[in-house]
């Protein structure tokens, strides 16, 4: 009797593994067909300036179209993506993409300072993506200047010994550089003095439970500080209340994103409702 529990025990977590393979492969034909057929889109949420109000540009983030249905978030998919290698091609079609959106927006007369891109960790670790930066921004003509590529910690550390080299190769494209998820890594702070970066992005978890939660109020403060001894920007993801905004501007933080502004939007939402109209720019 136990052996034939401990069978069926078997056979129903056989089937539950080929069921998972089954979905898995699935979702990565899917993916495949997206990729080939223009199946993702890119979302836009706005960063705004802590001490004016300004919309300075904003962080674009990618998702898989879904026909009748709300799109599916990066989660769901860059992770199976980095495994299989396919993230490559993904980031160059969001780098190409952002840089297209970028450039018809300029073209138009609309005004921004920036648009930022996430690299995955996978991404850096496979190399290549220094000179595809540089063909995108060249075929593009989307100035360098305006475009800002995050990196985490973890992101960094896929280069060991070459993360500093190949920051310095990322920046000589004319490009800035973020430090993505701030905090929840393992960056030695000696290194940060090191790499050319030029702003922290303060990771949600901090933010979530401001100002009450004691030493989260106190870990950020010390971040903001951080940044601003070191001569960098810093921005805080993930503020949703006017509470969290107060306390991050009254501590000199730069820039936040978050609902409390905006969730991520598709383009044509982030053109009409957040960038400058464009000047009576059909003149010349
Ligand atoms: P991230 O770069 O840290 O992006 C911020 C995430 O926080 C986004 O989730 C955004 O929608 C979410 N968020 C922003 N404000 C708020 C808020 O006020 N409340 C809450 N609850 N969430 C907020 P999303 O779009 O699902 O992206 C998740 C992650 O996927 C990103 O984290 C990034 O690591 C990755 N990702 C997104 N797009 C790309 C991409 O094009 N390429 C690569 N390699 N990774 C991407
Ligand atoms: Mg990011
Ligand atoms: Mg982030
Ligand atoms: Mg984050």
């Amino acid at each position: 009797r136990a052996k034939r529990d401990g069978r069926s025990i078997f056979r129903y977590y056989s089937e539950d593994l080929t069921r998972a393979a089954n979905t898995r492969l699935a979702l990565e034909s899917r993916l495949r067909r997206a990729l080939d057929e223009g199946g993702f889109r890119m979302h836009y949420q706005p960063l705004v300036c802590l001490r004016t109000g300004r919309i300075l540009g904003a962080e674009a983030l990618v998702r898989l179209a879904v026909t009748n249905g709300p799109p599916v978030g990066p989660g769901e998919f860059i992770p199976v993506m980095e495994d299989n290698g396919m993230i490559v091609e993904l980031g160059r079609w969001v780098q190409r993409e952002v840089c297209r959106q970028g450039k018809a927006w300029l073209d138009a007369g609309y005004q921004f300072d920036l648009l930022a891109v996430n690299l995955s960790p996978e991404e850096v670790r496979r190399g290549g993506v220094v000179e595809q930066l540089r063909d995108v921004l060249a075929e593009t003509g989307f100035p360098p200047e305006r475009f800002e590529i995050e990196i985490t910690e973890s992101g960094l550390m896929q280069r060991g010994e070459d993360a500093v080299e190949f920051m310095h190769q990322l920046k000589s494209l004319g490009i800035r550089l973020a430090i993505d998820d701030f905090g929840t890594g393992y960056s030695s702070l000696s290194y940060l003095k090191r790499f050319p970066v030029n702003k922290l992005k303060i990771d949600r978890s901090f933010i979530m439970a401001l100002p009450q939660d004691q030493s989260d109020a106190q870990l950020t403060t010390t971040i903001i500080e951080l940044a601003r001894n070191l001569g960098l920007r810093v921005l805080a993801e993930g503020v949703e209340t006017a509470e969290q905004q107060r306390f991050l501007a009254a501590r000199g933080c730069d820039v936040y994103q978050g609902y409390l502004c905006s969730p991520p939007v598709p383009p044509e939402r982030f053109e009409q409702a957040f960038l400058a109209s464009p000047r009576a720019a059909a003149t010349g």
